[in-house]
């Protein structure tokens, strides 16, 4: 009798994403049984250190007991109703809170995150229409910026192995100079290059402000494009020449925001305020989908009037979901009362010192860390290597998943520094055996 492996019966009917199915015959997927805090099990009881929290969206540990409780507790108070013509305690409460932490005015809601990259441009768009600037209709990104995959998210998303091929379908978008400390010149500092690359901004905005509607961009740390870090004062320019140039600042924080980057959202280190701010991810810790779109009060004004079409028609089935809306106040009562933000300063510099052997290891090039993200390079020119890290770290007990030649961890905020210490021995010794 055939015995069916849960991981063949996977690939016969499931369609991973980011995947080239055909890779899954020499690397079967991982059979992930249960989880609990930094920790995911296999049928056999082996365990993995989610050391990527999940694609970064588990901040406080898999089957968090608060976060489960006040599902459990919500669940069977109310789960679901459509948000167009009602509304409900979770989702007025998660709008105040997100309101009152972030500075802006006004949430509205999606499933995901490449959702509410479409919310934001689409908000920019139609409030230059309703002030009767339709021509201000196009956006600038940041090269090795990473926005979603969606149509309009692509758009404005530089990463060539997941646009290329759909590049006929998308809008024309212009691209600016990533502030990358990397792409710095020898002596030059990682302010400096921001400096030099602000004032690629500037001539872009320059030329074409009279056609642009917003800049979008990931701040601080632009993750899917290789974590790849930058000096704040970049931010701070950006929002200095969209207030010059009449465009809107769209933050997507959809990564960064909820502490990763040492603030809770990344902008405080630029002390700016964006016209959008994009949040997914981490916002309900992981345990439900959720994102948010937070808008100021002058793009809402523009939408406000008697005529319906004036309106932000947008909708999703679960936009503002009580269950998921409800899951993102446990996270925020979390870190409300467990001074999170402090902690992980704190554990922080402490990791710091127990990834000393990796920043001086002869492959590793530009350690950088910001806040609760670390990332090398590695100088090894093979394209395979990520696989091979993640195959090895798999044996070794580690779910690593570079991104190409950039190795990180963005682990769960509860990582102990006994968990800590073996991600990087561990590490130590898949460098060894590559
Ligand atoms: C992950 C990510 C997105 C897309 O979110 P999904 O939920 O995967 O659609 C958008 N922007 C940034 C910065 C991200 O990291």
């Amino acid at each position: 009798m055939p015995v069916d492996s849960l991981d063949q019966r996977s690939r016969q009917v499931v369609w991973h994403p980011c995947t080239q199915m055909r890779q899954l015959e020499d690397f079967p997927p991982l059979e992930v049984a249960r989880a609990a805090g930094v920790w995911l099990y296999d049928r056999q009881g082996k365990r993995y250190l989610d050391s990527i929290s999940s694609w970064w969206v588990n901040l406080f540990g898999h089957a968090n007991p608060r976060i489960g409780a006040a599902l459990c507790e919500q669940f069977a108070t109310l789960d679901h109703v459509m948000l167009a013509g009602c509304t409900h305690e979770p989702v007025v409460e998660l709008s105040e809170r997100l309101c009152r932490l972030s500075g802006l005015d006004h949430a509205f809601y999606a499933s995901d995150g490449a959702s509410a990259t479409e919310i934001a441009l689409k908000m920019s768009f139609h409030a230059w229409r309703n002030l009767g600037r339709p021509e201000k209709a196009g956006f600038i990104s940041l090269r090795q910026g990473y926005h979603g995959e969606t149509i309009g998210a692509l758009a404005v998303t530089d990463v060539a192995i997941f646009r290329d091929v759909y590049q006929p379908m998308l809008q024309q978008t212009r691209q600016v100079m990533s502030p990358d400390w990397r792409l710095a010149e020898d002596g030059e500092t990682p302010e400096a290059y921001a400096l030099r690359a602000a004032a690629d901004l500037e001539s872009c905005l320059q030329q074409h402000h009279a056609t642009t509607a917003a800049l979008i961009v990931e701040p601080l740390v632009q993750c899917a494009g290789g974590m790849a870090m930058y000096h704040p004062v970049w931010l701070a320019r950006a929002r200095a020449l969209c207030d010059q140039y009449g465009v809107h600042l769209i933050a997507d924080e959809i990564a960064v925001g909820f502490g990763r980057t040492g603030t809770l959202f990344a902008v405080e280190q630029a002390d700016i305020r964006p016209d959008l701010m994009c949040l997914s991810k981490g916002i309900t810790g992981g345990s439900l989908p959720l994102s948010a779109v937070l808008a100021s009060d002058s793009i809402y004004q523009a939408f406000y009037a008697d005529d319906v079409r004036l309106g932000f028609l947008h909708s999703h089935s679960y936009t503002g979901n009580p269950l998921a809306c409800r899951a993102a106040l446990a996270v925020l009562d979390i870190f409300d009362s467990e001074d999170v933000l402090a902690g992980n300063r704190e554990r922080a510099e402490r990791f710091d010192r127990l990834c000393q052997p990796l920043r001086e290891h002869p492959l590793v090039r530009h350690f950088r860390r910001t806040g609760m993200i670390w990332a090398f390079d590695l100088a090894i020119g093979d394209r395979r290597v990520s696989r091979d890290i993640y195959r090895l770290g798999l044996e070794r007990g580690v779910l690593l998943r570079p991104i190409g030649q950039t190795v990180y961890f963005m682990p769960p905020y509860v990582i102990t520094d006994a968990d800590m210490q073996f991600l990087v021995q561990t590490t130590l010794a898949i460098l060894a055996a590559l």
